[in-house]
């Protein structure tokens, strides 16, 4: 007789453990660790999902009393079982439950058939289509008529793009029968384009690759040499802004596939454009295949059996793709490693980084870590020997860094300007337009209003505790409160700056209309565009935006921190960055290390070409070393400052983190339970414990919520906090009403 421990498939913390089942006769062949069963649960016998993660011949209980599987989901993808692994590590290291982390890791787990979506085209000219439209219309041929004017609706830039077939049967009322005589004549064509072998619409001729400088071929040399010699490691490239770290990439992938291994390439979303993408395709054709978010259950299905089949070699796409069931997985690059978006925001909120050289070490695959802008931990780690640096110091193809200028904020107020523009901003804005260059003005929206600051000394109002800023509460649309949301430290708005005494403080913060307005304002004629995660709606809006000005049909690009990697705008001359140091006053340990990346990235984006570029970085702290290295892309400097500061505050990458959240309907149940979180974690040994205090979003749909943060060197130590405390709330029936997440900070 066969047994199965199955994890059902609910992210309910209670449910997290295995429920043995018998195994019928008439599944004992095809059940396998990872199928997907239906098993009966609870006194209904409700029917539920769950994966198999262990089978055996001996029964945990009493035989009679044991349940037997429902059956196997015809449907279900089987998870590999090095996959279920990883997903038990996640569970272990991040705190979220089993389910959670299978899912995860099972970013597709059901078979999902192909939609085939038909587009029409013309396959006219669209002078011509105006031609058969007329005659048509002297015919009275209505239908057709309609389908016609449809097609002449079309933009010049998605003509070729056609109309969706369901939207002409549904909408414009066209018949087959009138569809396919068009199509006779020869003025549309009918095409199940949605080809997903193909996800991107490519050129496969090779452009002519350029021959990498020394920097490049050293690195590609080194990490080529170790991988022929059979080692496998983990590798962090830290290259300025267009160093040409994607051409390593690509020569290095190209060795290691010819070794027939596979490649996951991770790029942020949010960099995941068309230019991009086609680079990998030009360089390896249909070898390529690409996951994001914005295909659909089925095209992600086929993409994800496509790799398990072998057909493909290269896997590009964000977080999720980080599990592409590769059979024989030899590399995972990861792009921009210092992005955010690398870390799930949802259970389990594991950070890709630390999973993809998990996995890499289970399989025997190597890792490629690069960025302009290191995350302080992959630094820290490359530094202390766990990862190997590389280093690229200077921009490929000879383009230079561009050259930084650092306003003092508080000054131009004593100049009595209170414009967003700083005069030197404004004429250099002016000189540029006047030369037919482009300008993008960059604003920090990160901290946007989340803290309290003065305009005449800059200093923002911190928490005397934990160097973070406090958070101003609101009561009757004033500012009532201010609050620390590491150690709950509170103090009462005060009236004039705690450090110079001067009345202008509050919280300030600009947005990207009230920029756009200004420069209309400052710049008559001048022909903007503006993006920002509220204006523009869906990915599909950020890329029409970015093509109107990489077309150069707008002059001025206003943005928040969505301008990034992926698009070149080799017309771009000069970078404005409004408020270079809003990002620093974020109640978070991290606001040094994103100012430094924000700063960097967006200057980047100036002088990509023959043309030099410039950047006008404002701030109220021009003395802060974020700002002043960040001016110098003088990353080196950076570090040595921020990892003193982490070292003396015990932040992470020094120590580690655990924060606790205790939620509940009732606010005294949150707080008895964390209360007694808190002294149990004290009790418990040389522990620094912080906390409880209300979490950030203290109340989220009438939950309330409580935080607790531990830090403590060895990570092991919180993992064991994280499972006495869970036992802990399992076994008290008093706190049932509260709920409980875990997360690694
Ligand atoms: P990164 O990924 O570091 O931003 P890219 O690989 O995108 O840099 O390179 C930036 C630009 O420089 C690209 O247009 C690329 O084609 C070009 N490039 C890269 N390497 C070289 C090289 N060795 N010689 C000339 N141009 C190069
Ligand atoms: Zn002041
Ligand atoms: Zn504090």
């Amino acid at each position: 007789m066969i047994f199965a421990d199955v994890i059902i498939d609910i992210s309910v913390k209670s449910l997290d453990k295995t429920f043995q089942y018998r195994v019928p006769d008439e599944f004992a062949d095809e059940i396998e660790i990872g199928s997907l069963v239906n098993i009966p649960f609870g006194n209904g016998n409700r029917l539920l999902e769950g994966y198999v993660i262990g089978l055996s011949g001996e029964a945990k209980f009493d035989i009679s009393k044991t349940k037997s599987i429902a059956g196997i989901v015809k449907q279900g993808v089987v998870a590999e079982s090095h996959l279920l692994s990883l997903a038990y590590w996640i569970k272990q290291n991040y705190g979220s439950t089993m389910s959670d982390a299978i899912k995860a890791v099972m970013p597709v787990r059901r078979e999902v058939k192909e939609q085939v979506t038909r587009i029409i085209y013309p396959s006219v000219s669209r002078s011509v289509l105006e031609e058969y439209a007329k005659e048509f219309e002297r015919k009275h041929n209505a239908a057709r008529v309609r389908m016609l004017r449809a097609l002449l609706m079309l933009e010049d830039e998605s003509y070729n793009e056609g109309i969706d077939y369901g939207y002409a049967i549904h909408n414009l009322k066209m018949t087959a029968s009138v569809l396919n005589g068009l199509k006779e004549k020869g003025i549309i064509n009918i095409s199940a384009v949605r080809d997903y072998r193909n996800p991107v619409a490519m050129t496969c001729e090779e452009e002519e690759r350029p021959e990498l400088n020394r920097q490049q071929q050293k690195i590609v040399d080194d990490i080529c040499m170790e991988y022929d010699a059979g080692v496998r490691g983990t590798y962090l490239i830290h290259g300025v802004t267009g160093s040409g770290k994607t051409e390593v990439y690509m020569n290095i992938i190209e060795r290691v596939i010819a070794k027939n291994k596979q490649v996951i390439m991770l790029i942020p979303e949010i960099a995941l454009t068309f230019q991009t993408v086609n680079r990998f395709y030009k360089r390896f054709g249909d070898k390529v295949s690409v996951i994001h978010s914005r295909l659909s259950a089925g095209e992600k299905y086929d993409q994800f059996i496509r790799a398990k089949k072998g057909e493909i070699d290269i896997m590009i796409g964000p977080r999720s793709a980080l599990f592409t069931p590769f059979a024989n997985l030899g590399l995972i690059v990861m792009d921009e490693e210092h992005e955010t978006s690398y870390k799930s925001d949802m259970p389990p909120k594991y950070n890709a980084r630390e999973v993809a050289v998990h996995r890499a070490g289970m399989l025997g695959a190597s890792v490629i870590l690069g960025s302009a802008t290191p995350s302080v931990e992959a630094y820290y780690k490359a530094v202390t020997g766990e990862y190997k640096l590389f280093k690229l110091t200077e921009r490929a193809g000879g383009a230079s860094l561009p050259q930084v200028s650092i306003v003092d904020l508080r000054k131009e107020l004593e100049k009595k300007n209170y414009s967003i523009f700083s005069t030197l901003l404004a004429d250099k804005i002016r000189d540029r337009l006047s030369r037919k260059e482009q300008v993008i003005i960059f604003i920090n929206r990160r901290g946007y209003a989340g803290f309290v600051s003065c305009r005449k000394c800059g200093e923002a109002i911190g928490c005397p505790h934990c160097s973070v800023s406090l958070k101003p509460h609101m009561f009757r649309k004033k500012v009532d409160r201010l609050r620390c949301h590491y150690c709950g430290h509170e103090i009462v708005m005060p009236s004039c700056c705690p450090s110079c005494g001067s009345k202008y403080i509050g919280t300030f913060g600009i947005g990207t209309q009230q920029v756009e307005e200004a420069v209309l304002k400052n710049f008559p004629g001048v022909r903007t565009v503006r993006m920002d995660a509220d204006t523009t709606t869906g990915k599909e809006g950020h890329e029409k935006q970015l093509k109107l000005f990489a077309e150069g049909k707008a002059d001025v690009l206003i943005g928040t921190q969505m301008i990034v990697k992926g698009h070149d705008f080799p017309n771009v001359t000069l970078v404005g960055i409004i408020a270079a140091d809003l990002s620093l006053n974020v109640d978070d340990y991290k606001a040094a290390e994103r100012t430094y990346q924000l700063v960097v990235q967006a200057a980047g984006r100036a002088g990509r070409a023959d043309k030099a570029g410039e950047v006008v970085l404002q701030t109220y702290k021009p003395e802060h070393y974020s700002i002043v290295c960040a001016a110098r892309q003088d990353y080196e400097k950076f570090y040595e400052y921020e990892i003193a500061m982490r070292e003396m505050l015990q932040y992470p990458p020094i120590s580690n983190i655990l924060g606790v959240l205790v939620y509940s309907e009732k606010e005294e149940s949150a707080a008895e339970l964390s209360g007694k979180f808190a002294e149990f974690i004290r009790n418990y040994g040389d522990i620094q414990v912080l906390g409880p205090t209300d979490a950030p979003l203290a109340k989220v749909k009438d939950i309330y919520r409580k935080i607790i943060y531990v830090k403590c060197s060895e990570h092991s130590v919180l993992c064991g906090i994280k499972d006495r405390l869970e036992e802990f709330k399992n076994k008290d029936i008093v706190y049932k009403d509260c709920g409980v997440h875990f997360e690694m900070l």
